[in-house]
């Protein structure tokens, strides 16, 4: 599985995570054409890939619309203290 983190600057106390179950995943391109951030590009192993992560808004349009249920999208507030420098 393929896992990514994102934080959004506008939404400093959210944090998304992008998940890609390569298992399932046929390499269509539905997630990377309907993201409306252009978050997702192809990667070089053929998988989707956040190459603008920071851009994601947790809107979930990539899971939503993929037809193998192979991306998750999962937002969680992010706790006090836990920035990295
Ligand atoms: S829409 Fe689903 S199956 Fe298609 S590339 Fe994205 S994750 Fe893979
Ligand atoms: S959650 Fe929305 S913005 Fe983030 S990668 Fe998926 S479609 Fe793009």
């Amino acid at each position: 599985m393929l896992a990514y983190d994102c934080v959004p600057a506008a939404l400093g106390a959210i944090m998304n995570s992008v998940n890609v179950y390569k298992g399932w995943c046929k390499k269509c391109g539905i997630c990377i054409a309907f993201c409306p951030q252009k978050v997702l590009a192809t990667g070089a192993d053929g998988f989707p890939a956040p190459g603008n992560l920071e851009a994601c808004t947790g809107c979930r349009w990539c899971e939503l619309r993929c037809p193998d249920f192979a991306i998750v999208v999962s937002t969680e507030a992010r706790e006090e203290g836990t920035d990295e420098e």
